[in-house]
């Protein structure tokens, strides 16, 4: 048989590699793949599930209560707020607003993988900058790596997948060396999880109102527990992101998630008692990965990095078959998200015999 004749894909979309999910684990594994997050959801989020508009219904399409209340915490208009389906939906309306063909988005490498397919997805070209052997941003290089073609700049801090933060001092000189007119997304999606002095946090230092070039990206998949519900933000300048919500589907932010939202706000501290379990869980990790000798970078995130190079798929194995599912970058190392305390001793059991 001949194949059919498809309809013409562009190029660019055909030569990316379609989305791979992190691997689902069986009943006895531990899913250390997808930085989620392992607690069950409180009782009150749960119950503020109950309390959403009738199905048959539209939810508001404006996610109007959680921006006025997320605008009352941060100290800004609601305008200034702007929430979508997950943060990884606002990194795609932000650069869609910024890049046309040809134009340039300037990221670290290696970063979120979504990084990648966001320029080619707008016709315009991705610039990477190698991250340095710390698993930190080069901020230095990525500044020369902006050019008059440069229309948007992502940093991750801390970085998916290898950890690092950037801090605030860097950031400040690194803004002051891009031109104004550039967009520099701020993507802080395991901010919460930063216990690191000085690193830098594009909301307490309300780095977007002297800089309204500069968007900060918030998720509720990670530290609230909420990545299944899909809702994220970002609060940067109200023009700017006018131009995020146009590009936006509209309604794709369901009520169920609103409420959850807005529920895990009113359960704050409950949930980051929890980010502090997962954040002690990460310090055994680190320091009992160095001890045996594997090269960790400093995590400030609910992952850790381990630099397994050309034996990646072979250490994914040995942690696979020992059930726990984790994230191998073929080539260069394997990302672990911090899970259940059992999972805690069994990585490193793992991990001992792989050195
Ligand atoms: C998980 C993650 C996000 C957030 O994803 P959501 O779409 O909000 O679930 C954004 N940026 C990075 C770097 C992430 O790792």
């Amino acid at each position: 048989m001949t194949d059919p004749i498809l309809p013409r894909i562009r190029p660019a979309i055909a030569a990316l590699a379609p989305y791979r999910q992190g691997k689902q684990a069986g009943p006895d594994a531990f899913k250390l793949s997808s930085n989620e997050n392992p607690f069950e959801p409180l009782p009150s989020v749960a119950a503020a599930l109950q309390h959403t508009t009738p199905i048959n219904r539209y939810p508001d399409a404006t996610a109007g209560r959680l921006r006025e209340r997320l605008g009352v915490r941060y100290a800004v208009a609601p305008e200034q707020v702007h929430v979508a389906a997950g943060s990884v939906s606002i990194l795609q309306q932000l650069v869609l607003a910024t890049v046309s063909v040809g134009d340039e988005v300037v990221y670290a490498w290696r970063s979120f993988e979504a990084y990648p397919s966001l320029p080619l997805v707008a016709g315009g070209t991705g610039v990477q900058v190698p991250v340095t052997s710390d698993g930190r941003h080069d901020l230095d290089a990525m500044a020369d790596a902006v050019t008059d073609r440069t229309r948007a700049v992502i940093l991750c801090t801390p970085n998916n997948p290898t950890g690092p933060i950037i801090t605030s001092d860097e950031f400040a000189t690194f803004v002051e060396r891009v031109p104004s007119d550039v967009l520099i997304i701020l993507d802080e999606a395991y901010a919460e999880f930063v216990t690191a002095p000085g690193a830098v946090d594009g909301l307490a230092e309300r780095v977007f109102e002297r800089h309204p070039n500069v968007v900060v990206l918030r998720t509720f998949s990670k530290a609230y527990g909420l990545a299944g519900l899909r809702i994220g933000y970002a609060i940067g300048h109200e023009k700017v992101l006018d131009a995020a919500r146009t590009t936006g589907i509209p309604l794709s932010v369901t009520s169920a998630a609103e409420n959850a939202a807005i529920a895990s706000l009113d359960a704050e501290s409950e949930l980051l008692e929890r980010v502090a379990v997962i954040v002690e869980r990460r310090t055994r990790l680190v320091e009992g990965l160095r001890t045996q000798g594997w090269d960790v970078p400093d995590s400030q995130a609910n992952f850790i990095w381990l630099p397994t190079g050309d034996r990646t798929v072979e250490v994914a194995a040995a942690f696979a078959s020992a059930d726990l599912i984790v994230r191998p970058f073929p080539g260069d190392g394997i990302r672990i998200s911090v899970g259940e305390e059992a999972s805690v001793d069994r990585v490193l059991e793992v991990a001992a015999t792989q050195l």
